[in-house]
């Protein structure tokens, strides 16, 4: 398989390319295509595989750059994985115009809701800042159709479940969750039964 393979924009296709990208990896095949057609995903993938380009890609393919609400929202366990998952999002959505906006806690509340009133297409954050800025109404995630879980065996310990849930239920009522994990604990299976419904499983 090629990346010409997805049909992808062709200013994505430019990013990709820069990156050094020339195939995609195996997890990234059969990611890509099933996350364009909206449905949910289970992915066991550890890092290494690609697994961060395997949702990214699809995430931008998916993103109307023409449009001025938040679609896509990127949750991620920790600050620093956050930060590095968001350049990435820039990178390789450079050409497209793509407005990224990384917010996790321990950083300024109110430079967050100043870049709020600019365009912002997709959110990378941690669960308790997103919550925060969401029931506040700072945010407006009424219209995310496509949720990322990156790590969630990190992101669903006990106290950050039901962070998670509200955080969902403030998303648009038709969306995919997408969750990537490296192992499958009883926590995040229970959570997948009752929000992640007829999920594509990938095994990697
Ligand atoms: P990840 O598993 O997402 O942490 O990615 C691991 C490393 O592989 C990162 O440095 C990526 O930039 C790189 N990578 C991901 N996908 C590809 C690809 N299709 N071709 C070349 N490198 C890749």
């Amino acid at each position: 398989r090629e990346f010409e393979d997805f049909f992808l924009k062709r200013e994505l296709l430019m990013g990709i390319f820069e990156k050094g990208f020339e195939k995609p990896s195996p997890i990234q095949e059969e990611a890509i295509p099933v996350i364009l057609q909206n449905r949910n995903v289970l992915a066991r993938a550890k890092n290494g595989t690609g697994k961060t380009a395997a949702y990214i890609i699809p995430c931008l393919e998916k993103t109307d750059t023409t449009k001025d609400f938040i679609q896509v929202l990127i949750l991620i366990p920790t600050r620093e994985l956050a930060l590095q998952t968001s350049a990435i999002v820039k990178e390789m959505g450079k050409h497209m115009g793509i407005q990224c906006m990384v917010t996790t806690g321990g950083t300024s509340l109110k430079d967050d809701i100043m870049r709020l009133y600019n365009s912002v297409h997709i959110i990378v954050a941690t669960p308790g800042r997103i919550l925060d800025l969401g029931s506040k109404k700072v945010a407006d995630l009424s219209k995310v159709k496509t949720i990322i879980m990156d790590e969630a065996d990190k992101l669903l310990s006990p106290e950050f479940q039901p962070v998670l849930e509200e955080i969902i239920g403030q998303c648009h009522e038709d969306h995919q969750i997408c969750l990537f994990s490296a192992t499958f604990p009883v926590t995040v299976k229970g959570f997948c039964k009752k929000f992640v419904p007829n999920p594509y499983s990938i095994n990697l």
